[in-house]
């Protein structure tokens, strides 16, 4: 039987802070597939994710196919905004919720991950942050457009140069983009629709140069719409799910699993062929030139020709 094994292999997921989003979706399937899960967890949440977690909160989306319950080995704080302390404003140092924290910037996270584990196999993005995302891209700051592009995009840069280094011989890496890096999708705001598009750009160039380096595959997979923390914080993602819905090919909810599935695929050797490579999963909306729901339209004529 062909499966997906990545028995042995340790996995450093960037990006997770509940139950809800692709992160911890990933975090399930690359275990359920046999790898040991390193999280690396937003550093202002990560009291409240780690106290959820052992309250048993996500008890219940802790289970795996076997009963068992989900494990991690450790969390490791993370701010996708620093490389090094350099880098951090006093600001935040004393901010309540860092002043206790140490090792959070990038560089920081991967010396601790190496300290820890010499080697690692895998690596996943699944993070992004726009503070004007709410603003259309007319309206955005040149602040708040760089501060997306930092923590959404760069980050996915630093993250490579940072543990790079440290990945296995046949280590692979994955982000999560979304259509807005190539369609216009109205309210995407606040520089987040260019941060998608700088890294889904950026995932080919490092595809190229990450395998020369360090033999490893990177790949992105662009997801439909999920209601995860993050995606309620823009404020449509109940009517991108309806549209979906409505005019993908695909008439159903898209499952953080399904996305997850897609994910172990990439990063385990059963893909060993591919990189560089942006893998839409998101119902098949993205091959639409159509809204079948559009007004100027007769729904019955623009399907009768597969009904
Ligand atoms: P999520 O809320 O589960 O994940 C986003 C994570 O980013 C959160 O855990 C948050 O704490 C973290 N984060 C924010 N700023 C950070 C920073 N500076 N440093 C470190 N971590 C930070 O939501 P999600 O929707 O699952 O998002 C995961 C990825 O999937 C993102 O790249 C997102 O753009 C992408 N995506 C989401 C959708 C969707 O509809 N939800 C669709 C396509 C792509």
């Amino acid at each position: 039987m062909l499966k997906i094994d990545l028995t042995g292999k340790k996995a450093f997921i960037a990006g997770i802070g509940d139950d809800q989003g692709f992160g911890w979706a990933i975090a399930k399937a690359l275990s359920e597939a046999g790898a040991e899960i390193l999280i690396g967890c937003w550093a202002p949440i990560v009291k409240i994710f780690t106290t959820s977690f052992q309250n048993g909160k996500f008890d219940e989306s802790r289970k795996l196919s076997n009963g068992e319950l989900l494990q991690y080995t450790k969390v490791y704080p993370m701010d996708a905004m620093y490389d090094s302390m350099e880098d951090v404003p006093e600001s935040v140092r004393n901010n309540k919720r860092y002043q206790s924290l140490s090792n959070y910037t990038l560089s920081e996270v991967a010396k601790a991950v190496e300290d820890d584990h010499s080697q690692i196999d895998i690596i996943v993005h699944s993070l992004a942050n726009a503070p004007e995302v709410t603003k259309p891209l007319l309206e955005t700051s040149r602040q708040g457009y760089l501060s997306a592009i930092s923590s959404s995009a760069y980050s996915f840069i630093s993250l490579l140069q940072h543990f790079g280094p440290i990945m296995s011989k046949e280590s692979a890496a994955l982000c999560l983009s979304y259509i807005a890096s190539e369609r216009v999708i109205p309210r995407y705001g606040g520089g987040m629709s260019s941060a998608k598009a700088a890294l889904e750009s950026d995932m080919r160039t490092l595809a190229f140069e990450a395998a020369k380096k360090w033999n490893m595959r990177v790949n992105c997979i662009s997801a439909g719409p999920l209601r995860s923390r993050a995606a309620k914080a823009i404020g449509m993602i109940e009517d991108m799910i309806a549209y979906s819905k409505q005019n993908a090919p695909l008439e159903k909810d898209l499952n953080s699993e399904e996305v997850a599935n897609a994910a172990a695929f990439l990063l385990s050797s059963l893909s060993s062929a591919i990189t560089g490579e942006t893998l839409y999963v998101d119902n098949g909306l993205h091959s639409m030139g159509l809204a079948l729901d559009s007004k100027a339209l007769h729904k019955e004529e623009a399907t009768s020709s597969v009904h």
